[in-house]
């Protein structure tokens, strides 16, 4: 079965990044984002993975990791 790009939209849409990453890291509510440890890198400090609800969209300030929902 083919995926097109607009039900990929529709999913990425649908789900909360924020449900999604809390499923593999432990989240604290810091402002509008989310920060916790980085999932994709080793000897992470607790704040450097951030998870920005608006953009639906995750971030690492040490190793740059970054991405939505889908490919988290
Ligand atoms: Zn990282």
């Amino acid at each position: 079965m083919r995926l097109h790009a607009d039900t990929v939209d529709q999913v990425s849409q649908r789900v909360d990044i924020v449900d999604v990453v809390s499923e593999h890291v432990v989240l604290r509510k810091s402002g509008t984002a989310f920060r916790g440890a980085c999932p994709f890198h080793k000897g992470s400090n607790a704040s450097a993975f951030s998870v920005d609800p608006k953009r639906q969209m995750y971030r690492c300030f040490n190793c740059q990791a970054a991405g939505g929902a889908i490919k988290f």
